[in-house]
């Protein structure tokens, strides 16, 4: 896949994709990110991102001109634009697992007050959201997409069922779960997991995952339909 940031900060990007996963998946050229720095497209006199809202009220809005320019810049036929924004559709693992099939993700990030309306209308083909929360650009949000995204394109995790054991996945939480030593500070590994029983385990595992989305989810836990099994 390959993605292409549009911001006004791309040295918000140092570091995240430097380490670990993702870092390995760039190696490995399953994830090849670029970044455009919208200020480059600024041609007026002053080379200005942005301006006063019409209309009054606070804060700036960055100009359409550079952010339109920036965006067709990089376009390509099988671009897919995203606004990251806290008025889009909430991320979700639906979401991610669509967007890991696409090959060209142009992710647009918005700063101070946002984009002039008239780029979202007629360049931006969806609008995501990390939360019910305003940050204070995008470049965050972009982060976070990128990450929770490529965690299923094939290859990225190294063992593709990880991604579809997670939470949410079904509809609920993980279960628990435990590493060596056998015994810290006290407490026990669950006997069940020590046991070799691959029926018992699956079985805990799904008691559990369900008790704890019960406890701290019951939002989540009442949409999902408990079998009697
Ligand atoms: N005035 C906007 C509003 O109230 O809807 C908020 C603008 S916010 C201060 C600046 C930029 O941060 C936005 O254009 C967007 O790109 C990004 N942003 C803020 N919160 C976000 C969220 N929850 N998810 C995704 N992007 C967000």
């Amino acid at each position: 896949m390959d993605i292409e940031i549009l911001s006004l900060f791309p040295e918000y990007f140092l570091g995240p994709f430097d380490v670990s996963m993702l870092k390995r998946a760039r190696e490995k050229e399953l994830l090849n990110i670029h970044h455009t720095q919208i200020r480059d497209f600024a041609f007026d006199k002053h080379r200005k991102v942005d301006d006063r809202p019409y209309g009054g009220g606070p804060g700036m809005v960055l100009k359409p001109e550079p952010v339109s320019l920036a965006i067709n810049h990089v376009r390509r036929d099988d671009s897919y634009v995203i606004h990251l924004s806290p008025q889009g559709q909430l991320l979700s693992p639906a979401k991610c697992r669509e967007l890991a099939e696409k090959p060209h993700l142009v992710l647009l990030c918005g700063h101070y007050e946002g984009i002039d309306e008239r780029i979202l209308d007629k360049e931006v083909d969806e609008e995501i959201s990390i939360g019910d929360y305003v940050l204070t650009n995008g470049a965050l949000a972009a982060i976070v997409l990128i990450d929770a995204v490529s965690r299923f394109i094939p290859g990225v995790l190294g063992h593709e069922e990880a991604a579809n054991e997670e939470s949410f996945e079904e509809g609920i939480f993980d279960c628990p779960h435990y590493t060596r030593p056998e015994v810290f500070e006290g407490m026990h590994v669950p006997q069940v997991l020590l046991d070799g029983n691959h029926a018992k385990i699956a079985k805990w595992r799904k008691e559990r995952a369900l008790a704890k989305t019960r406890e701290k989810r019951p939002d989540l836990y009442e949409r999902y339909k408990v079998t009697e099994e």
